[in-house]
């Protein structure tokens, strides 16, 4: 591919799980692109084998300060994801989806690049409609302790939109469910990686509440693929659109299945569900299938299975290491 031809893609958050994936994808179809990343969740482990590629680059920097640099596309994904990760320092969370948000949007008002907002399911709190649809405008706690996530989320849609009503900018929204897949962090709280950990080291898997709780599960690749092709839509549509598996499951079964898959020996254990914890969620992904053509393909079980050998390198090679 010729110079000239090469798309410039910046990707904010590229070092962290969803947005390594996004550079490799990205890399692997011919584009150059400069991930940016303050490494606060992520790490350089994540795209070490691109570091070598002369069409990646590698930029530690804080989306919240300005960023000035030349590129055609924007995804911008910076952001702590995991409720653990989050709710660490609050105040930074928020001013990450915000002023990450504003810095990134001028950015691409400047010049002219289309801007892809990585966005929540968050943003519908605790759901009181069932699957959730794009029309739905949630039920979210202002001031609880998902807040600096949710609102956040929320807010950087309103800028989104605001920038591209008032100012004619080319914005993508993609509401992303809970996804799974190698380059988790190990140690982010979220259900997936604790019971894969917890299991393959024989310790008592956490269930938080009584596991009635519901969430659905994308294997990553699938969401990599919807985050392109919803990259590739006309100018015309901006989303908001979900992007998810349906497939719904209790914590309780997602345990079962990863007990099973692991061979474990780990008993259950049940602890208190943190506060706000939404109690169902699954997306209604018509929207998705409409105008992007994309459904997931990689059923639960078979995402489980390819990831826990990922899982199993890191506690074999001892690259990390459970806390007593
Ligand atoms: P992650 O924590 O692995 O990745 C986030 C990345 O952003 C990390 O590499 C982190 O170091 C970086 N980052 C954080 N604050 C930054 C800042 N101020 N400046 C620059 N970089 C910063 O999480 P992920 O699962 O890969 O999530 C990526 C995006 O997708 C996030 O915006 C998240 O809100 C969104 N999302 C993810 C999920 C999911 O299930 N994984 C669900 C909904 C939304
Ligand atoms: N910005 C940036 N890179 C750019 C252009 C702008 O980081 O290439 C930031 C800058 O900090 C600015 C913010 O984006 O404050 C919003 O830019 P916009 O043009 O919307 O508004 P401004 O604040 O410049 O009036
Ligand atoms: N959860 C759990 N045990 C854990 C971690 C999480 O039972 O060790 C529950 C959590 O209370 C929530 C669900 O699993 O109901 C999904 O949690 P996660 O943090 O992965 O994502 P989110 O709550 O943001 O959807």
């Amino acid at each position: 591919m010729k110079n000239s031809q090469r798309k410039k893609i910046l990707v904010t958050g590229g070092a962290g799980f969803l947005g390594s994936h996004l550079c490799k994808r990205l890399i692997a179809e011919g584009n150059d692109v400069l991930c940016v990343d303050n490494l606060f969740t992520g790490t350089k482990d994540n795209i070490l084998d691109l570091m070598d590629n002369p069409y990646f680059e590698f930029m530690r920097h804080d989306v919240t300060f300005p960023l000035y640099v030349e590129v055609d596309e924007i995804y911008n994904l910076a952001c702590p994801a995991s409720p653990v990760h989050y709710q660490y320092d609050p105040i930074q969370t928020t001013k990450t989806s915000v002023h990450g948000a504003i810095n990134m949007l001028g950015l691409a008002r400047r010049v002219h690049a289309r801007i892809f907002q990585a966005s929540t399911s968050e943003v519908y709190g605790d759901p009181k409609v069932h699957p959730q649809s794009e029309d739905y405008w949630g039920h979210v706690n202002t001031v609880g302790i998902r807040s600096c996530y949710d609102e956040g989320k929320r807010c950087a849609e309103t800028l989104f939109f605001d920038y591209h009503r008032q100012l004619g900018l080319d914005i993508k929204v993609g509401r992303i469910f809970n996804t799974y897949g190698p380059n988790m962090h190990p140690a982010d709280g979220r259900v997936v990686s604790n019971f894969i950990v917890q299991a393959l080291s024989n310790k008592p898997i956490t269930v938080y509440g009584d596991g009635s709780q519901t969430r659905s599960f994308c294997y990553v690749d699938d969401l990599i693929e919807a985050f392109v092709r919803l990259m590739a839509t006309p100018e015309g549509f901006t989303g908001p659109v979900n992007i998810g598996n349906p497939g719904e499951f209790t914590i309780r079964e997602l345990a079962e299945k990863v007990i099973e898959f692991t061979g474990s020996s780990s008993e259950l254990i049940f602890e208190d569900l943190p506060s706000d914890d939404p109690m169902q969620r699954c997306p209604d992904i018509s929207l998705a299938k409409k105008e992007m053509d994309w459904e997931p393909k990689v059923a639960l079980d078979e995402g489980l299975k390819k990831t826990i050998p990922y899982f199993d390198e890191l506690l074999t090679s001892g690259k990390y290491v459970m806390p007593e």
